[in-house]
C-alpha cells in the first residue's frame, strides 16, 4: 500500500487542492489526515468537504475540536482565536457534525495516526524534542506513527536496542525486521511553519516501508487575498508567505 498522510491543513483550500493534485501523480492507495482540517484559513466548509471525499481515515485536531467548543480556545493566542470564532459561525452542520465524529486516535495497518502525541492524544500535547519523542514511543506499540500539530516536519528513529535518534534526512526506511521503528510529523499542508512556505506532506510504502516527505507549491497571494477579505489578522496572512 502506498499512502499519503496529510495534516494541518487550516482551510487553506489552494495548498490542500494542490497537495491532492500531487497525490494523484503519486499512485497513491490511500490518503489519511491527522487533522486540524480548519482554523486559520478562508475555507473550512470546502476542506471539510475535500477530506470527508478523499480521505480513509482522518484525526480529530485541537483547531477541529475548539470548532466544537468554544471553551477548548482557552489555550489558543488571541490569532487562533479570532480565526476560529469567525470559523464557528461559517461552518456548515453537516461539516460540524463530520468533525465532532472524528477520533483522536487511530490504528491502521500497523500504523498509529494521532494529531498531537500517542500519550494523551486527547490533551494536545507538543513532540517539539527528541526528549519528548523517546517518551512517546512508550505509548503505541506500531512499527510506525505519524503525527501533526507542530506544523514542523522531524523525524525521530528508535533502533532495536530502544535508542532513539533525529533522522535529519528527508525520508527514512524503516528495517521492520530489525526492530526499529519510527515517529514522523508529517509537516502541514496549509501552514508550514519550518521556513519553507510550500505544503508538506509524506508519502508511506507499507511494502518497501519507506517514507519520504513531497514539498507542494501553491498559489499563496490567493489564499492571502481570501484571508484579507475575511478579516484574518495580518500575522496569520504574512506568515504564510515566510513558512513561520
Ligand atoms: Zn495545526
Amino acid at each position: 500500500m502506498r499512502y499519503a498522510i496529510i495534516s494541518d491543513i487550516h482551510a487553506n483550500l489552494e495548498a490542500l487542492q494542490a497537495v491532492l493534485d500531487d497525490i494523484d501523480k503519486n499512485k497513491i492507495d490511500e490518503v489519511l489526515c491527522l487533522g486540524d482540517i480548519v482554523g486559520y484559513g478562508a475555507n473550512p466548509n470546502e476542506c471539510v468537504e475535500l477530506v470527508s471525499e478523499r480521505c480513509r481515515v482522518c484525526i480529530k485536531g485541537n483547531h477541529d475540536a475548539a470548532a466544537l467548543d468554544i471553551l477548548s480556545t482557552l489555550q489558543f493566542n488571541i490569532n487562533a482565536k479570532i480565526a476560529i470564532e469567525w470559523t464557528v459561525k461559517e461552518l456548515k452542520t453537516k461539516n460540524l457534525n463530520f468533525l465532532s465524529a472524528l477520533p483522536v486516535h487511530e490504528t491502521i495497518n500497523d500504523i498509529t495516526l494521532v494529531h498531537s502525541t500517542p500519550y494523551e492524544p486527547g490533551m494536545w500535547y507538543y513532540i517539539s524534542s527528541l526528549e519528548e519523542a523517546a517518551f512517546n514511543f512508550k505509548h503505541f506499540s506500531t512499527p510506525v506513527c505519524f503525527t501533526g500539530h507542530t506544523h514542523l516536519p522531524m523525524i525521530v528513529e528508535m533502533d532495536s536496542s530502544g535508542d532513539t535518534y533525529l533522522n535529519k534526512k528527508k525520508e527514512v526506511a524503516i528495517e521492520n525486521n530489525a526492530g526499529s521503528r519510527i515517529l514522523v510529523n508529517v509537516g502541514s499542508v496549509g501552514q508550514p511553519r519550518d521556513r519553507n512556505p510550500k505544503s508538506s506532506y509524506g508519502i508511506f510504502d507499507s511494502e518497501k516501508n519507506h517514507f519520504h516527505y513531497r514539498r507542494v507549491a501553491y498559489d499563496i497571494e490567493k489564499t492571502q487575498a481570501k484571508m484579507r477579505k475575511i478579516k484574518m489578522p495580518e500575522f496569520l496572512i504574512n506568515r504564510l508567505s515566510e513558512g513561520r
